[in-house]
């Protein structure tokens, strides 16, 4: 496969020396000027914890839905120092309607590390390897971060990359773990390293706006000239679309327990099967013969109030949801308890969301009593 490869990155870039691939990809996004607003912060401050927060943030995260919370981040915490001093719940509440909260706790316990190692902030990693070895930062984000904000040459490759290589290599095939190593190689080799953060933005930007998934806007595209998958008109076979994932049932029990007008919110475990890190109501997942798992410290009767089911995906699993209400005589002392009104602030997960949206849609018609 590596062969076939090399001799079309060959192709590709037929005189190495010159550049000729990263030269006309680079030329091409400089020219694009597009207005971010973490491009225009690093750009206005060479701080590079404007590209490691965008980073994070748009993981598994649209453009579209990153702006506003990356606006709202920087309003508190304008730099490693301020995030690295915050409480969690600031955090929580900074990245909120984003998802995945895990990665923000990394990168809370990240900026920690590197202020502990320079109060001043200024002790960043400056290469791939170094960036690797923070929690919360996998390959992809590493190369980004030390490509975009420190010179580093090292490719990225997410999804548009691979779209974008298996177009110019007409490569017909599913990108399983094992093409992405070679695009791996394929880009490290492409990369220009006097600008290779440029380089990388461009790829990933070409893949976005010009190679799109459907009808990619070839007589737009830089590479044109040198892209087989246009010159075979066959850009719509490349790549294969991947086989279409098996969904798993999965079945799920909400608390909300409430004492003197607060409710209890708990912090799940790390260990737990969905939303790890994340702070939402109680919950177990519903094993075989009905054996709950409980994803925080804390566990709970089943209520002869039940709400629901609501139904909910996350990744690969289709979750069937009950909400079980119970109003606690003692506050049990494991759990945060929240004034009703801060309940939805509070909440990140779209699964808690749901489960407060169903509360609150039936709470004036439930019978106290029941709920005692
Ligand atoms: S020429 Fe068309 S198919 Fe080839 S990389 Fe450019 S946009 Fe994609």
């Amino acid at each position: 496969m590596l062969t076939s490869i090399a001799s079309s990155v060959q192709a590709l870039n037929p005189k190495p020396s010159e550049k000729t691939f990263a030269r006309a990809l680079i030329l091409w996004y400089r020219k694009q000027d597009r207005k971010l607003p973490w491009r225009e912060r690093f750009a206005a401050t060479g701080d590079p914890f404007a590209v490691w927060v965008s980073e994070i943030m748009l993981q598994q995260t649209t453009i579209q839905a990153v702006l506003p919370a990356y606006a709202r981040f920087f309003e508190t915490f304008p730099d490693i120092v301020a995030l690295a001093k915050a409480e969690e719940e600031e955090v929580r509440l900074a990245c909120r309607g984003l998802g995945y909260y895990r990665r923000f706790r990394f990168l809370h316990q990240a900026a920690q590390e590197l202020v502990r190692r320079d109060p001043k902030g200024h002790a960043w990693p400056k290469d791939f390897k170094t960036w690797r070895e923070l929690p919360g930062i996998g390959d992809y984000t590493a190369a980004a971060i030390s490509s975009i904000a420190f010179g580093y040459a090292k490719g990225v490759v997410d999804g548009n990359v691979e779209r974008v290589l298996c177009r110019l290599l007409d490569l017909r095939v599913v990108v399983d773990a094992s093409w992405k190593r070679s695009f791996q190689k394929v880009v490290d080799a492409l990369i220009d390293p006097e600008a290779p953060g440029d380089f990388n933005q461009a790829f990933m930007e070409l893949g976005q706006t010009v190679c799109t998934k459907q009808n990619p806007d070839c007589s737009r595209c830089p590479l044109h000239k040198v892209c087989q998958a246009a010159q075979n008109q066959s850009q719509h076979l490349a790549p294969q679309p991947k086989p279409p994932m098996a969904f798993e049932d999965v079945s799920l029990h909400l608390w909300i327990l409430e004492h003197k007008g607060k409710i209890g919110l708990a912090t799940r475990h790390d260990e737990a099967r969905f939303l790890k890190g994340s702070l939402g109501f109680p919950t177990a997942h519903e094993g075989k013969r009905g054996r709950f798992t409980w994803d925080s410290e804390v566990t709970c009767e089943p209520s002869p109030m039940i709400l629901g089911p609501f139904r909910h995906s996350i990744t690969k699993h289709k979750i069937e949801a009950k909400v079980h209400l119970y109003k606690l005589s003692k506050p049990l002392p494991e759990l945060e308890w929240t004034p009703h009104e801060e309940v939805e602030t509070r909440l990140l997960a779209n699964l808690d969301r749901k489960a407060w949206k169903l509360y609150e849609k039936h709470r004036t018609r439930l019978d106290p009593q029941l709920l005692a």
